[in-house]
């Protein structure tokens, strides 16, 4: 017995230097990883996708989501539509004679990247601009999510998990489908609100459903999430396929009003929001009009 402790002792103090060196070397590159998780730098955007994807679904996630549903239980959905109670749809009078651009980014799947030419001609302008964007989206653009996340002029909102409309029990609008329950509506929306924070350390404040149609009791629910269902007040006519851009500029100033929000898509390449915005922004200036961010003119509730 004796001898083999002491074998075994011999053992340790020959691989005693080996061990430390390798602990020394594991903790030299957790310290690492963990510097690189703190910073987001030198990782991938599809990397930092996957963490932000990964984390998700904790236990504190499925705590509030089990909490809300049990609240919203039995709730009467109430009208469903872009304009209804709990709905922001303007910004607030004491704004002034500003107007909010917004921009969406639905499902992705069938969107070559995004419309580089409508960003950069808004950037040129020294517009501002807030993008609603969904999960989908950026399920399929990480890289691209990301740059327009650095964009200072650019805000990020959500569009959704799964571009859903907001609904308690189920009712979509179009080709849009909506959440089925309470349940639903929470990971519609709390799910994109985290992986946005994630990915960019700003939670959004907005969230604007799929088709911008939701329920009275989703509305209130997003309250419950710290969020402002949000919609617009200033149709473009943009959703239609390849609309000329005459007829989207034509509608931009027909509608244009101080503290309207115009609604437009920025996941088209193709589209013609870029060649409309060039004519009806000059136009708007010259009569006063300034543009904001959301988040620059709508207070926190
Ligand atoms: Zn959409």
């Amino acid at each position: 017995m004796r001898r083999k402790a002491h074998k075994i002792f011999k053992k340790k103090r020959r691989y005693g230097p080996l061990l430390k060196a390798a602990a020394a070397l594991a903790a030299v590159a957790v310290l690492t990883v963990l510097g690189v998780r703190r910073l987001g730098e030198g990782e991938s955007p599809e990397a930092l996708l996957a963490r932000a994807n990964g984390g998700l679904y904790t236990p504190a996630y499925l705590r509030l989501r089990g909490e809300l549903s049990k609240k919203y239980r039995g709730v009467p959905p109430g009208r469903f539509g872009e304009a209804v109670k709990g709905v922001t749809r303007r910004l607030p009078k004491e704004a002034g004679r500003v107007i909010a651009i917004t921009l969406d980014a639905c499902g992705g799947e069938h969107s070559g990247g995004y419309n580089e030419r409508l960003i950069d001609f808004l950037r040129g302008e020294g517009v501002p601009a807030t993008l609603f964007i969904s999960g989908r989206w950026i399920d399929r653009h990480p890289a691209a999510f990301l740059e327009l996340a650095r964009e200072p002029d650019l805000e990020i909102e959500s569009h959704g998990y799964l571009h859903r409309a907001c609904s308690v029990s189920g009712r979509g609008k179009w080709t849009v489908k909506g959440t089925r329950n309470a349940a639903e509506a929470v990971d519609e929306m709390e799910l994109n609100a985290r992986k946005i924070e994630a990915l960019t350390g700003r939670r959004p404040r907005f969230h604007r459903p799929g088709g911008a149609y939701s329920d009275e009791a989703c509305a209130a629910l997003a309250k419950d999430l710290g969020l402002e269902v949000l919609t617009y007040d200033m149709y473009s006519g943009d959703a239609r396929p390849h609309a000329p851009d005459s007829a989207i500029a034509a509608n931009l100033l027909k509608y244009a009003s101080p503290g309207g929000i115009f609604i437009l898509h920025f996941n088209h390449p193709g589209w013609n929001e870029e060649a409309a915005l060039r004519k009806a922004i000059p136009a708007l200036k010259a009569r006063g009009y300034s543009f904001v961010r959301l988040d620059a003119a709508l207070k926190p509730r």
